[in-house]
């Protein structure tokens, strides 16, 4: 995906504009991306059509090409679309509060619900895990094997009760030990099944859960969208975990039951262990579902970088020819203010294939040009043409600098070439298109 996403972006990246017709291929490599991260093809549509929508009213950032930004304009609506970040459990006035876990069969309830009582533990909350699955042979056993292993009490009334008396005795003992908030895990099947959501049904009736949560195994991929309808349909769902995010799948399934639900995925699974459980970041999902690396990283640190100001001010001058060492040096330091030209390059797809010879040869030149133009006069500065014409001047520069005269008449070269080229391009790419001084 990285690679399509990066030929997409490659082919917007010689326009200066987002057009409806340039934009078009990038927005069906983002529709493949999405549709391999395994989100529901509905939602990949409606997706699609926000992110056209914006992209084709938003104002050409100067300075970023138009394919970075439209990669950042398909991040902020993945992650806007996510909704908020790290919702938390909810907590009701008065103890205890009741949570009840809903889910397929296998998906990870039961690990989640210890996952969350350890996790109320170490917020000094304290937890009784309620055990309603009668129909698997071991289910209870294993909820009491993890109530053990992480110190939380467990109700339960044996495999021959039934789940909903269990349930609401199991609340009722809460109360009694006074604890803070009761986790009750619930029976999954292997398919939605009328009988089952029957019973969860009358579970919630009983216990008015103050969070239902939808148990969804990050894996499920399409199949997500129609599971997140039926049970917020039937049973109605307040929040989502997301579990075995740790497998190599990219969590699509996310963006299906948020979409689908409009409730928030509260926290995500990482592991079979009882700690592998963190809060959902809606920002590292959307990333992952493109997966994206470093190319944001990017789009941001160049939209703080650039004074758009400044640039066009850069543009004026050198389209009226009075672009001089002066402004060349300001050029140079918005290259700077983005960090080390290295670690800049590496974060470009593509460019991360540059040896670091490479790029320390780049950075050496950046470093001696920048010597010696701080060797010239003001007058030099502003007066460039003084320079081609005054061997005198060279050699001063040259010793100021400890550089060859060969070295400053080469750059005195290349920038004249550069402005001339510049001049010619209307500007193109400033001011990442800095043409290489030294090269
Ligand atoms: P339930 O049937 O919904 O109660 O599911 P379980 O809690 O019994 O989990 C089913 C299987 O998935 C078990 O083998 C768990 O160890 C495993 N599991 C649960 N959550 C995660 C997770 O976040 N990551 C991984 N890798 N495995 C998980
Ligand atoms: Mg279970």
């Amino acid at each position: 995906l990285a690679d399509r996403l990066e030929d997409a972006w490659k082919k917007l990246r010689g326009q200066d504009k987002i057009s409806e017709s340039n934009i078009k291929e990038a927005l069906q490599e983002v529709r493949r991306a999405l549709l391999a991260a395994d989100v529901n093809l509905q939602v990949v549509r409606g997706f699609i059509k926000d992110v056209e929508q914006k992209a084709l009213g938003a104002d050409v950032i100067t300075g970023v090409n138009p394919g970075q930004q439209f990669i950042k304009i398909v991040y902020d609506e993945l992650v806007n679309l996510m909704g908020e970040s790290n919702v938390p459990l909810a907590q009701a006035d008065q103890a205890p509060t009741v949570i009840l876990m809903a889910g397929l069969q296998g998906t990870g309830k039961t690990t989640a619900t210890a996952k969350l009582a350890l996790y109320l533990r170490k917020e000094n909350r304290s937890a009784l895990m309620v055990a309603t699955d009668v129909y698997r042979p071991a289910a209870i056993d294993q909820l009491k094997t993890l109530g053990q292993q992480i110190d939380v009490p467990v109700f339960d009334l044996g495999s021959d009760a039934n789940p909903v008396e269990i349930a609401r005795q199991g609340v009722e003992k809460a109360k009694e030990l006074g604890v803070d908030t009761v986790l009750i895990d619930t029976a999954g099947r292997l398919q939605i099944d009328p009988q089952m959501m029957a019973e969860l049904a009358q579970i919630k009736q009983v216990v008015n859960p103050d969070d239902t949560l939808l148990v969804v195994d990050a894996m499920t991929g399409q199949e997500a969208a129609n599971l997140t309808h039926t049970f917020h349909e039937q049973i109605g769902i307040t929040g989502a975990i997301l579990t075995k995010l740790d497998g190599d799948t990219r969590g699509g399934a996310a963006l299906s039951v948020r979409q689908i639900s409009g409730q928030p995925i509260k926290f995500v699974g990482v592991g079979e262990k009882v700690e592998a459980l963190q809060p959902f970041y809606p920002d590292r999902l959307a990333s992952r579902i493109l997966n994206m690396g470093d190319v944001l990283t990017l789009v941001e640190k160049a939209q703080e970088a650039i004074d758009v100001g400044d640039v066009e001010k850069l543009q004026n001058k050198i389209l009226e020819a009075t672009f001089d060492f002066d402004d060349f040096i300001k050029q140079m330091r918005f290259m700077k203010n983005m960090g080390s030209l290295g670690g800049l390059l590496k974060m470009i797809p593509g460019m991360n294939k540059l040896s670091s010879g490479d790029i320390e040869k780049g950075e050496k030149e950046l470093k001696r040009t920048e010597a010696m133009i701080s060797s010239m006069t003001t007058e030099e500065r502003k007066n460039p043409d003084l320079l081609a014409k005054s061997p005198g001047r060279r050699r001063r520069i040259a010793q100021g600098s400890g550089h060859s005269e060969t070295d400053v008449s080469k750059l005195i070269t290349n920038f004249t070439k550069m402005r001339t080229m510049m001049q010619q391009m209307g500007m193109g790419g400033m001011p990442g298109g800095m043409p290489g001084m030294g090269a």
